[in-house]
């Protein structure tokens, strides 16, 4: 863990990087223990998950949601940490515009699940702040109020916190990281506030642990050389933090939220779809005419489209009547190839047909005639055997 997403009063508190102790630093600023999972280091993708409260204290109701940030940080690609929980805050401003944009809207019964602030855990290194945790904040900066935390402030000296402090903050400034800073325009909180943004980022000890220190039951953390309270300004900013946050600047978080980040998005939004305030020569544009313009551009649109396909569908219809006229002309070429040969093979047999005919008319005669010459010739040796036959007779006689 090194961030920690938070927002209250219908706000949520993210965890990323596991172990920084988000959720000791959040049971302790609520003073609950809020049902909560050990989360592992080996997510594949950020997973964004959110939990409501509803919190009681004296005659105050506080419905609190608390968005972790499981698995953060623990991506190859950093971008992959931190764009899910981008896309999850901008998906509760559509959902905030959506509702907005509705005939019957019901914003006032509506469940506000917009970030209001987010919590954002720094590793208590004393170096500089980490590539992925500049990279997160910077995306983060326009789309809700970030409060950095140093988290488990015991673990570094106060010479070295004071230090780590100063180089954090001009970091965020030399990379233009905005972070929420304290309102100073309401003079009963101004002299507080702004004192309290000199104290930026806080540093925090978290504990649910009781420990006596005089007579009191404190909240802790032991060690053996001694007792680091939770609630002592000379041992860390943990009520600092649990008074900006919860007591005095609760109600700007929500206002800073709607009319700076909420709103951003929203322009950005119905830009993107196309509506504006004011048309060609910087006259004003109601949403009536907006509107009325945006319909004829997509009329206009539509006919274009229309003629194009129907451009592109005579062209069709034309390369495809050219290829077909192609085929004709070769099929036709083929048949009367094909008609050409059957004629001269029709030819030549017609020819054969003649010739055949002659030869057998030719043996015909030939035939005859043979069978004349062979009926003369029998009767010829006919009449000689008569006249053998009669001659022998005579001679008898
Ligand atoms: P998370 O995973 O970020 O929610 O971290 P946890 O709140 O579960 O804390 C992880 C470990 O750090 C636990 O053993 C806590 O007791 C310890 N821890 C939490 N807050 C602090 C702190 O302020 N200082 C120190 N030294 N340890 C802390």
């Amino acid at each position: 863990w090194c961030s920690h997403l938070g927002k209250q009063c219908g706000g949520q508190k993210t965890k990323n990087r596991t172990g920084i102790g988000k959720s000791t630093l959040i049971d302790t600023l609520f003073n609950t223990n809020f049902e909560d999972h050990e989360s592992s280091h080996f997510y594949p993708h950020v997973k964004l998950k959110a939990q409501t409260y509803e919190l009681h204290e004296s005659n105050v109701r506080l419905k609190l949601t608390i968005v972790n940030t499981v698995g953060f940080g623990d991506q190859i690609n950093k971008e992959e940490s931190y764009q899910p929980i981008v896309d999850y805050i901008d998906a509760q401003f559509e959902a905030y515009l959506q509702e907005e944009l509705k005939i019957k809207r019901s914003l006032f019964s509506y469940h506000d699940s917009r970030i209001h602030v987010c919590l954002y855990f720094i590793s208590p290194t004393g170096h500089s702040l980490k590539t992925l945790d500049l990279l997160t904040m910077k995306s983060l900066d326009s789309k809700v109020n970030i409060i950095p935390v140093i988290a488990k402030a015991d673990a570094i000296s106060k010479a070295e916190l004071q230090k780590f402090k100063i180089k954090l903050m001009s970091e965020l400034v030399s990379k233009g990281v905005q972070i929420y800073q304290f309102p100073t325009d309401d003079e009963t909180i101004a002299k507080i506030n702004a004192s309290m943004n000199g104290h930026l980022p806080f540093a925090v000890v978290g504990s649910m642990d009781e420990v006596k220190v005089g007579n009191k039951m404190v909240k802790a953390r032991q060690y053996p050389w001694g007792v680091v309270q939770v609630e002592n300004e000379n041992h860390c900013d943990f009520v600092k933090l649990r008074e900006m946050l919860i007591c005095t600047n609760m109600e700007d978080l929500r206002e800073q939220t709607h009319t700076r980040h909420y709103e951003l998005y929203r322009r950005c939004k119905l830009e993107e779809m196309g509506f504006t305030d004011v048309g060609p020569e910087n006259k004003p544009l109601s949403l009536q005419e907006t509107y009325e313009a945006k319909r004829h551009e997509f009329y206009g649109e539509c006919q274009r489209k229309e003629e194009e396909m129907k451009q592109m569908f005579v062209q069709r219809v034309k390369e495809k009547e050219a290829i077909l006229k192609e085929a004709e002309r070769e099929l036709q070429a083929k048949f009367e190839h094909l008609k050409r040969v059957h004629q001269e093979e029709r030819m030549k047999l017609e020819e054969k047909r003649r010739f055949l005919e002659e030869e057998i008319i030719a043996f015909s005669k030939k035939k005859a005639t043979s069978e004349i010459y062979q009926n003369q010739s029998y009767l010829a040796s006919g009449s000689n055997l008569k006249k053998d036959k009669d001659r022998k007779n005579s001679n008898f006689m």
